[in-house]
């Protein structure tokens, strides 16, 4: 067979497009996130998509899924180790750290918004590149600092309309008191390693609080009989657990108590939550919205004893839940107009009229490369503007345009230095209707 010229590129499996279509959902949660963090006091990081391997060896853990089996690694020409970062925290604390924040008036809180990288099975729900919104409050012990967390994520989704939430919560412990409860997990466990699936067998010397949350039926019997990590805290944990919980009372937010939910991390400590909506709380593909404390990972990465709480949500599974709920995002923007023109004198002074339109506060759509009217105002329709604009040859020449309602089809002959001022008259009038 002669070889083909020209070849068709895909893209990454697991990796997607954000088509125009989809960007109204992405506008309206990137405009709810950042106005939600910066209100309560959280300030925008960037940090860098790649960091050193050894970052997340060290921190992510080495006995997790995200280390073991999900890192993009790449070595550069330069001959370092840098991986595609495939959860926030690590770089954030790093960042942290790197930038002498432990000199700032503590806690210090931090956003972050971007996208993230894991080599997973993909299926729906679970990619290997998605968007993660996160919330960092580092050098605070306060449970205060958990609750708030917790709730700014659950007013987040109110405020795009998901109800029926469900925030499953849990403890496990610190670096005192969780040995003692792994000890007690391994003796459970010890007997019973027959029944345990081949993941499980191994995790057990590594980190046998996954063992947990394993979604093997046969594990899940184990866990369901399995010595309860809250019987183990102790006294700071228990007392931080209880004024957490508290908090959340106060806020009057359904939460649950989760003696299964350990999350996969290493550098957790105390509170870890997680975020679902209802329907899927079996499922683990479907939190939407995840994390907890983490007091010992900025001394474990270099920096001065520091504690720490955070968490991120999957916007990808946020959309997908909107979707499925049938809750639209906005079409269109405010002040949206459609320009049309007609004849060549018309077309020849489109771009000045529209850049004048522009800097009155109109979003202006046109068709430029179109003759026809009818064509045009096709476009026009598909955008549901409440008004377009129409020059022809004539209005060219008499410095005038037309303003056509396209609710009613009435129209009405303006002249060009009067247009933005008619054009917001006729768009309040609307408003009111
Ligand atoms: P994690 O960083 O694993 O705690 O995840 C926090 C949130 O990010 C989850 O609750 C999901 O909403 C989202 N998330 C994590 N992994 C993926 C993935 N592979 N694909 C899509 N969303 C994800």
């Amino acid at each position: 067979m002669p070889k083909r010229k020209f070849r068709q590129f895909h893209r990454p499996k697991g990796m997607h497009d954000i088509l125009p279509d989809e960007w109204p959902y992405w506008r309206k949660i990137y405009k709810t996130l950042s106005k939600l963090s910066e209100d309560y006091g959280f300030s925008r990081i960037d940090t860098p998509i790649l960091e050193e391997t050894d970052l997340y060896l060290r921190s992510t853990g080495e006995g997790t899924d995200i280390v073991e089996k999900q890192m993009y690694n790449l070595k550069t020409k330069g001959g370092d180790y840098l991986t595609l970062r495939p959860e926030g925290t690590p770089g954030i604390v790093r960042a942290y750290i790197e930038n002498g924040m432990i000199g700032m008036s503590q806690p210090v809180k931090l956003y972050y918004v971007g996208p993230f990288f894991r080599y997973e099975a993909p299926q729906h729900g679970r990619y290997r590149e998605f968007h993660q919104w996160g919330l960092e409050a580092i050098g605070g012990s306060s449970p205060v600092l958990d609750a708030q967390i917790i709730f700014v994520f659950y007013i987040f989704l109110k405020e795009l309309g998901i109800k029926n939430l469900s925030i499953q919560i849990n403890s496990i412990g610190c670096k005192e008191c969780r040995p003692g409860y792994r000890r007690a997990l391994v003796a459970y466990y010890k007997y019973k390693k027959a029944k345990l699936c081949s993941d499980c067998r191994r995790r057990l010397g590594i980190n046998p609080l996954r063992l947990l949350d394993c979604k093997n039926p046969s594990c899940q019997n184990l866990a369901r009989e399995a010595p309860q990590v809250l019987d183990y805290l102790c006294d700071d944990c228990k007392s931080h657990f209880k004024n957490v919980l508290e908090f959340l009372d106060e806020l009057e937010l359904p939460y649950f108590l989760n003696p299964h939910l350990v999350r996969g991390l290493d550098y957790y400590t105390k509170t870890v939550f997680e975020i679902l909506p209802e329907e899927g709380k079996d499922l683990r593909q479907s939190a939407l919205a995840a994390g907890g404390r983490f007091d010992n990972l900025v001394e474990f990465l270099g920096g001065k004893p520091t504690p720490a709480v955070g968490g991120a949500l999957g916007i990808e599974r946020v959309i997908s839940l909107m979707k499925t709920r049938n809750i639209r995002a906005e079409k269109g923007k405010k002040n949206q107009i459609f320009f049309a023109q007609l004849g060549d004198l018309a077309k020849k002074k489109s771009l000045k009229i529209i850049e004048k339109l522009r800097k009155s506060g109109f979003s202006v759509i046109s068709a430029l490369s179109k003759d026809s009217i009818k064509s045009q105002l096709k476009i026009a329709n598909k955008y549901e503007v409440d008004f377009s604009l129409i020059l022809g040859h004539k209005e060219a020449l008499e410095e005038k345009i037309i303003i056509r309602d396209m609710n009613t089809g009435i129209q009405e002959v303006v002249k060009l230095n009067d247009l933005a001022k008619k054009l917001r008259q006729k768009m309040r009038r609307r408003k009111r209707v």
